[in-house]
């Protein structure tokens, strides 16, 4: 799992290597109001894309890998990727 994450500004999925992160230009406008979706991250792990939200870009949630094959659970913060320590 890569330790930084890459935030790109430019969509071009074949770039989205591990933990590569695009704002969506409608950041903040879908999903919960009070949690809305605000960017695409590319799993640090796997590589699988997502989309993730304002708390959890924040780091005050964490993100879970969709992927059925990867469990990888963590935290972004300050750019960096905390992998969630089991409980
Ligand atoms: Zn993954």
């Amino acid at each position: 799992m890569v330790a930084v994450i890459d935030v790109i500004s430019e969509w071009i999925p074949e770039q989205m290597g591990p933990g590569a992160v695009f704002v969506l230009e409608n950041a903040g406008q879908t999903g919960e109001p009070e949690d809305p979706f605000w960017a695409v991250l590319s799993c640090p792990r796997c590589c699988t894309l997502g989309l993730i939200t304002r708390k959890q870009v924040s780091g005050l949630i964490p993100v879970i890998c969709g992927s059925d094959y990867c469990s990888a659970q963590f935290f972004l913060k300050d750019s960096q990727v905390i992998p969630r320590k089991p409980n």
